[in-house]
């Protein structure tokens, strides 16, 4: 079958038909997948971030249909629509008991599982990134790493809602609680961004203001619910600086010099959500006086601490109410075949979200 593989740090990624899955485990399935979106961690890991293992078959952001069941899986069927998460839930630890399924203590165990083996060619192990690699025509997933699909999403859209839509929409309703009125800055208009941007245009923000260097993202954000839109340049922090400040900043870039710009903007009793990996050595100062006298919150947000069983259908069902806008954030469609196509636009930033099609 099909698939793309990413043979060293940095390296093209080569698209060839000669590659093998295994057989799935008792409680493992496998999915034909049917789109996948291309992330901006897809190419971190690419460039052998996170201590990436090679050879590798990328894509975390994916939807298909099961085409074949472990011994032991029951409550799914061979045909079933299912979209595919890299935060598969256990069900039973610690945090999924607390409805934290987002940081689930069995999480990392399950997809160290599927990668020991994912693939194969001429004998040579290939990893599955992530536990998902969904850059394949078919793919081996923990049970808990699908969710049912109604019929009326198309795959492509549906993709989205595996990791950039989730991430960003609970950014600002989950981690960042925006509520009616707020006035909310999120910094990064890519994929996790604008689902940020519609997270709080949807639970009712009336200052939404979007910062991003790039004019097509900012197009974007506006159609997507931003009532301003400004490029960093424009200083738009001091500019918007008129106090209170914010009650909300989501900062999806990440890095230590935006988390600063996020925490300044932020009013006195205003909350920062930082989410997306920054880096492991990336430190943030701020003043202890300042985090007491300005009572400011800063929280991670992982997933946009995002309880996928309860969070997929409330997404579906906003997109269904045409609330929540997936079509304008797929901005090209592309063959697996031309994956690199789709890379270099990722990594230009000229396009939100290429969606490739298998
Ligand atoms: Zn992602
Ligand atoms: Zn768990």
């Amino acid at each position: 079958m099909r698939a793309a593989v990413v043979w060293e740090s940095g390296s093209a990624f080569d698209v060839r038909a000669d590659v093998v899955r295994r057989t799935p485990g008792p409680r493992e399935v496998v999915v034909r997948v049917r789109a996948a979106g291309v992330c901006q961690t897809d190419l971190s890991l690419a460039d052998g971030a996170f201590g990436q293992t090679m050879p590798v078959v990328l894509g975390h952001e994916g939807a298909g249909e099961i085409v074949e069941l472990g011994s032991e899986v029951s409550g799914i069927a061979r045909g079933d629509r299912v979209l595919i998460t890299w935060v598969p839930a256990c069900g039973r630890c610690f945090h999924c008991v607390r409805h934290e399924s987002y940081i689930c203590s069995n999480r990392k165990r399950s997809s160290e599982q599927t990668t020991a083996s994912g693939f194969e060619i001429g004998g040579t192990a290939v990893q599955a990134g992530m536990g998902t690699g969904t850059f394949s025509e078919e793919t081996i997933v923990p049970e808990t790493a699908v969710l049912p699909l109604p019929a009326d999403i198309p795959f492509e859209l549906a993709a989205l809602l595996g990791c950039a839509v989730p991430t960003g929409f609970g950014a600002a309703v989950n981690s960042g609680e925006v509520r009616p009125g707020d006035a909310v800055l999120v910094i990064g208009c890519g994929a996790v961004g604008l689902s940020a941007v519609q997270g709080a245009r949807i639970a009712g923000a009336a200052d939404l203001v979007a910062v991003d260097p790039m004019e097509s993202r900012r197009a974007a954000a506006l159609d997507l619910g931003a009532t301003h839109a400004y490029s960093p340049d424009e200083n738009p922090v001091a500019a918007l600086m008129d106090s209170p400040g914010f009650d909300v900043v989501i900062d999806a870039v990440a890095r230590s010099s935006t988390i600063a710009s996020a925490w300044r903007a932020a009013r006195r009793g205003g909350r920062v959500v930082v989410v997306g990996a920054g880096k492991p050595t990336d430190f943030v100062e701020f003043s202890a006086l300042e985090l007491f006298h300005d009572e400011k919150q800063l929280v991670g947000s992982f997933y946009g601490s995002s309880d996928m069983r309860r969070e997929l259908p409330r997404l579906i069902s906003l997109w269904r109410a045409g609330r929540l806008d997936l079509d304008r954030m797929v901005d090209g469609r592309v063959d697996l075949d031309d994956i690199n196509d789709a890379v270099a636009a990722q990594r230009s930033g000229t396009s939100l979200r290429t969606m490739l099609t298998l």
